[in-house]
């Protein structure tokens, strides 16, 4: 089947009502019904479900196999926020003393994780050029547990070479992850490209309309090949102890092995689920993603090429422009647009505020993917905790906006940033 098939029908089994939009379970807790089944399900016998809602739940359940589908994954874990997916992802296989290989260029939430809170925690982060992939190969160690990246850097809007990174990860018997929010399932699909992890967080275009926070992980099929007997691999590899020594690898739940681990101990022990409710949105936002983030892409395209021939933008970053770096990285690996995100860089601060303070649809906003347009200075707010050395590092300048274009009439966007850039040269 499609995607857009997978998107709307994929993983329901319609219940005893016969609703056709699926049902939001929320409960805590299921009945066991015996002492003996209770015994089984705490067992992990009966699997994961149904056991209890921090670890599973039915609607959630909906979510995780469509998303997995969409990715051509073979399963997935909801969390309650991006960044609780991309710190289980970590979490999953990272211990103190253990280091990491991350992109120089991402979201500003990650890399505060990444350099002070997995700091405090011993987890050492070494970042790579994202254009010198190359870079890698002398940062891996023995220590060394995987390649985080983005699909599309954000705010620098520019493309990895998957191929090469993964080539690297394989070549080292490494996980990679990529976080790709942006994109989406629909634009790339970064496990059939070999990826072994992919992140979202559910909380941009997946939802769409910027109504709810949540994540998901979704793993590749096979996944088990390169784990089992992998040495860098420990956690899956030796006898778990709350778990009376099962040993993941070996155990029933492959190939559903990375985010069966990361359910039955991190949401377990750490309990970053997500709300059925919210799980109920996502789905929703599902349905309509494939229109959505064309809409989107076609949008920002038309602006990209009008942003590029105003006199006040020095440079636009949009990978399906020509003058982009990763124009031939955009071709090969994304289909049917590049999403909604575009930076400009203007002279100065003072013409950046000029333009913000002046736009009547887009809002100042920190967030990306939502259905109405959004306009942001990243220096002063999601990368403001970044230093000017780090700052100048992912590519951010003083006079950089971002914009994340949503779904409404092109040109009634454009001629809202032209009244704007006309108080700029007054
Ligand atoms: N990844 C990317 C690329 C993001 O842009 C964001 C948030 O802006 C996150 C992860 C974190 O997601 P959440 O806000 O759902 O925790």
């Amino acid at each position: 089947m499609e995607q857009e098939t997978l998107a709307i029908h994929s993983q329901y089994i319609k219940d005893r009502e016969r609703t056709m939009n699926i049902p939001i379970l929320m409960t805590t807790a299921y009945d066991f019904g015996t002492t003996d089944f209770a015994a089984s399900s705490f067992n992990l016998e009966q699997g994961t479900d149904n056991v209890y809602t921090r670890v599973g739940n039915p609607t959630n359940a909906i979510l995780e196999k469509r998303i997995a589908a969409l990715e051509g994954g073979s399963g997935a874990l909801a969390t309650s926020s991006g960044m609780s997916a991309i710190f289980y992802s970590i979490l999953n296989i990272a211990n103190s003393g253990d280091n990491i290989i991350a992109s120089n260029q991402l979201y500003g939430g990650t890399i505060t994780l990444f350099t002070q809170t997995l700091k405090k925690l011993g987890i050492t982060v070494k970042f790579f050029d994202v254009d010198k992939p190359q870079e890698i190969e002398s940062l891996v160690d023995e220590d060394t547990k995987c390649i985080f990246f983005e699909s599309i850097s954000n705010p620098s809007i520019d493309l990895p070479d998957f191929e090469k990174i993964i080539d690297i990860a394989n070549k080292f018997n490494l996980l990679s992850i990529v976080d790709s929010t942006v994109t989406t399932p629909i634009l790339c699909q970064p496990l059939l490209l070999g990826v072994d992890i992919v992140v979202h967080s559910a909380s941009k275009y997946i939802t769409g309309q910027g109504t709810a926070i949540g994540g998901l992980i979704v793993e590749r099929k096979n996944l088990v090949e390169k784990i089992k007997e992998n040495a860098r691999y420990k956690h899956f590899n030796e006898p778990e102890p709350s778990y009376k020594g099962l040993v993941f690898s070996d155990c029933p739940a492959t190939p559903i092995l990375f985010t069966f681990r990361a359910r039955i101990v991190l949401l377990r022990d750490t309990g970053g689920c997500l709300s059925p409710f919210n799980a109920w949105i996502f789905i929703q936002g599902l349905e309509t993603l494939s229109i959505r983030i064309k809409k989107h892409s076609s949008n920002a395209l038309e602006i990209a090429l009008w942003l590029e021939k105003q006199d006040i933008v020095k440079k636009v970053n949009y990978p399906f422009l020509t003058s982009s770096t990763s124009y031939d990285l955009a071709k090969k690996y994304l289909k049917d647009g590049a999403s909604g995100l575009i930076s400009f860089e203007v002279e100065n601060l003072d013409t950046a505020k000029t333009i913000l303070d002046n736009v009547k649809i887009f809002s100042i906003v920190a967030n990306i993917g939502d259905s109405k347009s959004i306009i942001n200075h990243s220096a002063s707010t999601t990368h403001q905790q970044l230093s000017p050395e780090e700052l100048k590092k992912a590519g951010i300048s003083e006079g950089l906006i971002r914009l994340s274009i949503g779904i409404e009439d092109s040109d009634d966007l454009i001629n809202d940033l032209a009244q704007a850039f006309e108080l700029v040269k007054n």
